[in-house]
Protein backbone atom coordinates (compact mmCIF):
# COMPACT_ATOMS: atom_id res chain seq x y z
CA UNK A 1 0.00 0.00 0.00
CA UNK A 2 2.62 2.23 1.20
CA UNK A 3 4.97 1.52 -1.98
CA UNK A 4 1.38 2.53 -4.41
CA UNK A 5 0.98 5.94 -2.65
CA UNK A 6 4.85 6.86 -3.31
CA UNK A 7 4.38 5.22 -7.25
CA UNK A 8 1.54 8.02 -7.36
CA UNK A 9 3.54 10.75 -5.39
CA UNK A 10 6.47 9.56 -7.92
CA UNK A 11 4.10 10.49 -11.18
CA UNK A 12 2.08 13.59 -9.93
CA UNK A 13 5.91 14.87 -8.89
CA UNK A 14 6.42 14.11 -12.69
CA UNK A 15 3.21 16.19 -14.27
CA UNK A 16 4.05 18.68 -12.03
CA UNK A 17 7.33 19.26 -13.18
CA UNK A 18 5.64 18.44 -16.77
CA UNK A 19 3.37 21.26 -16.72
CA UNK A 20 6.13 23.83 -14.72
CA UNK A 21 8.46 23.09 -18.23
CA UNK A 22 5.68 23.52 -20.43
CA UNK A 23 4.65 26.68 -18.68
CA UNK A 24 8.24 28.41 -19.08
CA UNK A 25 8.77 26.37 -22.25
CA UNK A 26 11.41 24.61 -21.33
CA UNK A 27 12.57 21.35 -21.45
CA UNK A 28 11.51 18.33 -18.76
CA UNK A 29 14.05 15.79 -18.01
CA UNK A 30 13.28 12.77 -15.61
CA UNK A 31 15.86 11.35 -13.85
CA UNK A 32 14.94 7.73 -14.10
CA UNK A 33 16.23 7.12 -17.69
CA UNK A 34 18.59 9.60 -18.13
CA UNK A 35 22.64 9.19 -16.60
CA UNK A 36 24.25 12.31 -15.71
CA UNK A 37 27.55 13.14 -17.31
CA UNK A 38 30.19 12.91 -14.60
CA UNK A 39 31.81 15.76 -16.33
CA UNK A 40 29.20 18.39 -16.08
CA UNK A 41 28.37 17.22 -12.07
CA UNK A 42 32.49 17.83 -11.69
CA UNK A 43 32.08 21.86 -13.06
CA UNK A 44 30.51 22.90 -9.34
CA UNK A 45 32.79 22.41 -6.91
CA UNK A 46 31.33 20.07 -3.85
CA UNK A 47 31.05 22.81 -1.74
CA UNK A 48 28.90 25.04 -3.76
CA UNK A 49 26.30 21.99 -4.63
CA UNK A 50 23.98 22.65 -2.03
CA UNK A 51 24.04 26.09 -1.97
CA UNK A 52 23.21 26.58 -5.61
CA UNK A 53 20.60 24.59 -5.55
CA UNK A 54 20.73 23.57 -9.63
CA UNK A 55 22.98 20.90 -11.08
CA UNK A 56 24.48 21.10 -14.51
CA UNK A 57 23.73 17.56 -15.68
CA UNK A 58 24.86 17.34 -19.24
CA UNK A 59 26.53 19.16 -22.67
CA UNK A 60 24.46 20.44 -25.26
CA UNK A 61 25.38 19.75 -28.67
CA UNK A 62 26.26 23.54 -29.15
CA UNK A 63 28.32 23.05 -25.62
CA UNK A 64 26.14 24.74 -23.57
CA UNK A 65 25.64 23.34 -20.09
CA UNK A 66 22.42 22.07 -19.63
CA UNK A 67 21.30 22.32 -15.85
CA UNK A 68 18.93 20.67 -13.77
CA UNK A 69 16.54 23.09 -11.63
CA UNK A 70 13.15 22.05 -9.68
CA UNK A 71 12.05 25.98 -9.97
CA UNK A 72 12.26 27.91 -12.94
CA UNK A 73 11.57 31.25 -11.28
CA UNK A 74 14.75 31.24 -9.39
CA UNK A 75 16.53 33.29 -11.93
CA UNK A 76 19.44 34.46 -9.46
CA UNK A 77 20.66 31.05 -8.95
CA UNK A 78 21.59 30.84 -12.53
CA UNK A 79 23.07 33.79 -12.63
CA UNK A 80 25.31 32.51 -9.84
CA UNK A 81 25.83 28.89 -11.65
CA UNK A 82 26.81 31.01 -14.86
CA UNK A 83 29.52 33.07 -12.93
CA UNK A 84 30.85 30.55 -11.31
CA UNK A 85 31.40 27.82 -14.18
CA UNK A 86 31.58 30.90 -16.89
CA UNK A 87 29.91 29.00 -19.42
CA UNK A 88 26.44 29.43 -20.96
CA UNK A 89 23.78 27.48 -19.19
CA UNK A 90 19.91 26.17 -20.55
CA UNK A 91 17.85 25.41 -17.93
CA UNK A 92 15.83 22.33 -18.27
CA UNK A 93 13.38 20.93 -15.75
CA UNK A 94 13.56 18.06 -13.15
CA UNK A 95 11.38 17.23 -9.92
CA UNK A 96 11.89 18.53 -6.65
CA UNK A 97 12.79 14.52 -5.59
CA UNK A 98 15.14 14.33 -8.45
CA UNK A 99 16.80 17.22 -7.75
CA UNK A 100 17.27 16.72 -4.25
CA UNK A 101 18.74 12.98 -4.97
CA UNK A 102 21.21 14.24 -7.14
CA UNK A 103 22.33 17.24 -4.96
CA UNK A 104 23.25 14.75 -2.06
CA UNK A 105 24.52 12.46 -4.25
CA UNK A 106 26.90 14.79 -5.94
CA UNK A 107 26.94 16.72 -2.72
CA UNK A 108 29.24 14.12 -0.71
CA UNK A 109 30.61 12.33 -3.20
CA UNK A 110 33.65 10.34 -2.00
CA UNK A 111 35.52 8.05 -3.91
CA UNK A 112 35.78 4.93 -2.57
CA UNK A 113 37.94 2.18 -4.40
CA UNK A 114 35.88 -1.05 -4.22
CA UNK A 115 37.29 -4.50 -3.96
CA UNK A 116 37.26 -5.51 -7.38
CA UNK A 117 39.06 -2.39 -8.82
CA UNK A 118 36.17 -0.25 -9.36
CA UNK A 119 35.49 3.09 -8.45
CA UNK A 120 32.58 4.34 -6.21
CA UNK A 121 31.74 7.78 -7.47
CA UNK A 122 28.22 9.11 -5.77
CA UNK A 123 26.92 5.98 -4.85
CA UNK A 124 27.13 5.13 -8.54
CA UNK A 125 30.04 2.17 -9.63
CA UNK A 126 32.05 4.05 -12.35
CA UNK A 127 34.14 1.36 -14.24
CA UNK A 128 37.61 2.24 -13.86
CA UNK A 129 40.83 0.44 -15.51
CA UNK A 130 39.07 -2.51 -14.76
CA UNK A 131 41.93 -4.56 -12.79
CA UNK A 132 41.44 -6.43 -8.91
CA UNK A 133 43.32 -6.11 -6.41
CA UNK A 134 44.32 -2.38 -6.84
CA UNK A 135 46.15 -0.65 -3.82
CA UNK A 136 44.13 2.53 -2.74
CA UNK A 137 46.89 4.96 -1.26
CA UNK A 138 50.02 6.71 -2.74
CA UNK A 139 51.85 5.02 0.04
CA UNK A 140 49.92 1.42 -1.36
CA UNK A 141 50.35 2.20 -4.65
CA UNK A 142 54.31 2.12 -4.31
CA UNK A 143 54.62 5.90 -4.77
CA UNK A 144 58.25 7.10 -3.26
CA UNK A 145 58.76 9.96 -0.83
CA UNK A 146 60.33 12.24 -3.37
CA UNK A 147 57.72 11.47 -5.47
CA UNK A 148 54.98 12.19 -2.56
CA UNK A 149 56.86 15.36 -1.45
CA UNK A 150 56.41 16.95 -5.21
CA UNK A 151 52.79 15.85 -5.66
CA UNK A 152 51.94 17.09 -1.96
CA UNK A 153 54.13 20.41 -2.77
CA UNK A 154 51.70 20.96 -5.33
CA UNK A 155 48.54 19.88 -3.94
CA UNK A 156 49.48 22.52 -1.16
CA UNK A 157 49.61 25.41 -3.15
CA UNK A 158 45.96 25.41 -4.19
CA UNK A 159 45.33 26.21 -7.20
CA UNK A 160 46.44 25.74 -11.00
CA UNK A 161 46.77 22.03 -12.34
CA UNK A 162 47.95 18.79 -11.70
CA UNK A 163 47.64 16.03 -14.60
CA UNK A 164 48.28 12.61 -13.81
CA UNK A 165 49.08 10.90 -16.93
CA UNK A 166 49.96 7.16 -18.28
CA UNK A 167 47.74 4.79 -20.71
CA UNK A 168 45.05 3.44 -20.09
CA UNK A 169 44.80 0.94 -17.58
CA UNK A 170 47.80 2.34 -15.65
CA UNK A 171 45.58 3.30 -12.72
CA UNK A 172 45.54 6.75 -13.32
CA UNK A 173 41.79 7.53 -11.21
CA UNK A 174 43.42 5.80 -8.44
CA UNK A 175 46.32 7.91 -8.07
CA UNK A 176 44.23 10.94 -8.30
CA UNK A 177 41.64 9.91 -5.58
CA UNK A 178 44.34 8.79 -3.32
CA UNK A 179 45.84 12.23 -3.89
CA UNK A 180 42.39 14.24 -3.85
CA UNK A 181 42.46 12.19 -0.12
CA UNK A 182 45.55 14.14 0.74
CA UNK A 183 43.98 17.53 -0.21
CA UNK A 184 42.05 18.11 3.41
CA UNK A 185 39.57 20.94 3.91
CA UNK A 186 39.95 22.90 0.68
CA UNK A 187 36.78 23.62 -1.11
CA UNK A 188 37.56 24.69 -4.53
CA UNK A 189 39.24 21.57 -5.48
CA UNK A 190 37.72 20.13 -9.04
CA UNK A 191 38.72 16.68 -10.28
CA UNK A 192 37.72 16.85 -14.02
CA UNK A 193 37.72 13.03 -15.78
CA UNK A 194 40.09 12.79 -18.80
CA UNK A 195 41.02 15.34 -20.53
CA UNK A 196 40.11 14.14 -24.43
CA UNK A 197 39.49 16.94 -26.32
CA UNK A 198 39.69 20.88 -26.42
CA UNK A 199 36.52 21.69 -24.86
CA UNK A 200 37.47 19.92 -21.52
CA UNK A 201 40.61 21.03 -21.88
CA UNK A 202 39.54 24.30 -21.54
CA UNK A 203 37.13 23.74 -18.25
CA UNK A 204 40.43 22.30 -16.72
CA UNK A 205 42.31 25.52 -17.89
CA UNK A 206 39.70 27.80 -17.02
CA UNK A 207 38.85 26.58 -13.54
CA UNK A 208 42.76 26.76 -12.73
CA UNK A 209 42.80 30.40 -13.84
CA UNK A 210 39.53 31.06 -11.42
CA UNK A 211 41.78 30.08 -8.18
CA UNK A 212 40.89 26.46 -8.54
CA UNK A 213 42.80 23.34 -7.66
CA UNK A 214 42.30 20.68 -10.87
CA UNK A 215 43.15 17.54 -10.81
CA UNK A 216 42.96 15.35 -13.83
CA UNK A 217 44.12 12.91 -15.81
CA UNK A 218 45.96 12.50 -19.47
CA UNK A 219 47.07 9.51 -22.27
CA UNK A 220 50.26 10.82 -22.24
CA UNK A 221 53.27 8.54 -22.19
CA UNK A 222 55.04 10.42 -19.31
CA UNK A 223 55.24 13.23 -17.57
CA UNK A 224 57.69 15.56 -19.99
CA UNK A 225 55.44 14.30 -22.60
CA UNK A 226 51.98 15.96 -21.33
CA UNK A 227 52.49 19.81 -22.43
CA UNK A 228 53.03 18.68 -26.13
CA UNK A 229 50.18 16.84 -25.98
CA UNK A 230 47.91 19.74 -24.60
CA UNK A 231 49.45 22.01 -26.89
CA UNK A 232 48.25 19.33 -29.90
CA UNK A 233 44.81 19.86 -28.48
CA UNK A 234 44.81 23.07 -29.25
CA UNK A 235 45.55 25.20 -26.65
CA UNK A 236 48.46 28.13 -26.48
CA UNK A 237 51.50 26.78 -24.87
CA UNK A 238 52.06 30.43 -23.13
CA UNK A 239 48.21 28.86 -20.87
CA UNK A 240 49.44 25.88 -20.26
CA UNK A 241 53.11 27.06 -18.72
CA UNK A 242 51.22 28.94 -16.46
CA UNK A 243 48.02 26.49 -15.54
CA UNK A 244 50.73 23.83 -15.29
CA UNK A 245 51.68 22.80 -11.51
CA UNK A 246 52.45 19.51 -11.26
CA UNK A 247 52.36 16.43 -14.04
CA UNK A 248 52.99 12.60 -12.81
CA UNK A 249 53.12 9.93 -15.04
CA UNK A 250 52.41 6.05 -13.67
CA UNK A 251 52.28 2.58 -14.95
CA UNK A 252 51.64 -0.47 -13.38
CA UNK A 253 53.66 -3.58 -13.09
CA UNK A 254 53.00 -6.70 -11.45
CA UNK A 255 53.97 -7.38 -7.95
CA UNK A 256 56.38 -10.56 -6.81
CA UNK A 257 54.78 -12.75 -4.74
CA UNK A 258 56.46 -12.44 -1.21
CA UNK A 259 55.81 -16.32 -0.26
CA UNK A 260 57.79 -17.39 -3.19
CA UNK A 261 59.51 -15.35 -5.10
CA UNK A 262 63.37 -16.28 -5.00
CA UNK A 263 66.71 -14.45 -5.15
CA UNK A 264 68.63 -14.40 -8.85
CA UNK A 265 71.70 -12.28 -9.53
CA UNK A 266 72.13 -9.78 -12.54
CA UNK A 267 74.64 -7.81 -13.85
CA UNK A 268 74.50 -4.09 -11.99
CA UNK A 269 74.19 -2.22 -14.97
CA UNK A 270 71.16 -4.01 -16.07
CA UNK A 271 68.98 -2.80 -13.28
CA UNK A 272 70.29 0.64 -12.74
CA UNK A 273 73.68 0.10 -11.07
CA UNK A 274 76.71 0.33 -13.32
CA UNK A 275 79.17 0.89 -10.20
CA UNK A 276 78.24 -2.60 -8.93
CA UNK A 277 79.31 -5.72 -10.50
CA UNK A 278 76.46 -8.03 -9.74
CA UNK A 279 73.59 -7.16 -7.96
CA UNK A 280 70.64 -9.96 -5.71
CA UNK A 281 67.05 -9.39 -6.94
CA UNK A 282 64.21 -11.38 -7.11
CA UNK A 283 62.73 -13.77 -9.95
CA UNK A 284 59.05 -14.88 -9.70
CA UNK A 285 58.43 -18.50 -8.62
CA UNK A 286 54.99 -19.48 -8.60
CA UNK A 287 53.25 -20.89 -5.10
CA UNK A 288 49.25 -21.52 -4.47
CA UNK A 289 49.08 -17.48 -3.09
CA UNK A 290 49.29 -16.69 -6.31
CA UNK A 291 47.94 -19.01 -8.60
CA UNK A 292 51.30 -20.09 -9.52
CA UNK A 293 51.83 -16.74 -11.38
CA UNK A 294 54.74 -15.67 -8.78
CA UNK A 295 52.95 -12.67 -9.18
CA UNK A 296 50.08 -11.13 -6.43
CA UNK A 297 49.06 -7.60 -6.87
CA UNK A 298 49.77 -4.40 -8.48
CA UNK A 299 53.02 -1.73 -7.93
CA UNK A 300 53.01 1.91 -9.35
CA UNK A 301 55.90 3.05 -11.08
CA UNK A 302 56.30 7.08 -10.82
CA UNK A 303 57.69 10.26 -12.25
CA UNK A 304 56.70 13.36 -11.14
CA UNK A 305 57.59 16.42 -12.83
CA UNK A 306 57.24 19.76 -10.88
CA UNK A 307 56.72 22.76 -13.66
CA UNK A 308 59.78 24.75 -12.23
CA UNK A 309 60.30 28.46 -13.68
CA UNK A 310 62.66 26.79 -15.95
CA UNK A 311 60.33 24.25 -17.08
CA UNK A 312 57.47 26.31 -17.41
CA UNK A 313 59.32 28.70 -19.53
CA UNK A 314 60.66 25.56 -21.94
CA UNK A 315 56.99 24.41 -21.96
CA UNK A 316 56.06 28.29 -23.06
CA UNK A 317 58.81 28.37 -25.98
CA UNK A 318 57.34 24.90 -27.37
CA UNK A 319 60.46 22.80 -26.72
CA UNK A 320 60.18 19.10 -27.26
CA UNK A 321 59.47 16.30 -24.37
CA UNK A 322 63.16 15.02 -24.24
CA UNK A 323 64.66 18.84 -23.43
CA UNK A 324 62.12 19.01 -20.91
CA UNK A 325 62.73 15.63 -19.18
CA UNK A 326 66.39 16.39 -19.16
CA UNK A 327 65.83 19.66 -16.97
CA UNK A 328 63.37 17.53 -15.09
CA UNK A 329 66.01 14.78 -14.55
CA UNK A 330 68.64 17.81 -13.66
CA UNK A 331 66.13 19.48 -11.23
CA UNK A 332 65.63 15.77 -9.44
CA UNK A 333 62.92 13.97 -11.47
CA UNK A 334 62.91 9.94 -11.14
CA UNK A 335 62.12 8.93 -14.26
CA UNK A 336 59.52 5.75 -14.71
CA UNK A 337 62.70 3.56 -15.70
CA UNK A 338 64.22 5.06 -13.19
CA UNK A 339 61.82 4.44 -10.24
CA UNK A 340 61.13 0.71 -11.52
CA UNK A 341 64.15 0.10 -11.55
CA UNK A 342 64.62 1.10 -8.07
CA UNK A 343 61.83 -1.21 -7.55
CA UNK A 344 63.41 -4.56 -8.70
CA UNK A 345 66.58 -3.67 -6.59
CA UNK A 346 63.92 -3.60 -3.31
CA UNK A 347 62.51 -7.06 -4.83
CA UNK A 348 59.08 -5.71 -5.32
CA UNK A 349 58.50 -6.31 -8.86
CA UNK A 350 61.15 -7.87 -12.09
CA UNK A 351 62.81 -6.57 -14.94
CA UNK A 352 60.66 -8.17 -17.39
CA UNK A 353 57.60 -6.49 -15.57
CA UNK A 354 59.34 -2.58 -15.59
CA UNK A 355 60.62 -3.39 -19.56
CA UNK A 356 57.01 -4.34 -20.29
CA UNK A 357 55.31 -1.70 -19.21
CA UNK A 358 57.81 1.53 -19.53
CA UNK A 359 59.25 0.13 -22.65
ZN1 LIG B 1 53.63 -17.17 -4.86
Amino acid sequence: MGQILLERQHVRGHQLGIAIAERFGMQFVSLDDFEPDPVALNLVPASAVQRLDVMPIAFAADEAVLVAVADPRDLLVLERLTRLIDRVVRAVVVTRDDLDELLARVGRIEPVLTGDGELELAGRRVPQDGRGDRPRSLVELGMGELARARLEAALRYAHGAILATGPPQSGKSTSLYAALALVSTDPDVMTLGELRDRSSLKIAIEAAFTGHLVLSSLNANSAAAAPARLAGMGIEPGLIASALDCVSSQRLARRLCGSCRRKAQVAGADVGSPGTAVVEIFEPAGCENCRGTGYRGWIGLFEVMTVSTQISALIQAGAAAKELAGVAVAEGMRTLLDDGLAKVRAGQTTLAEVTRVTG
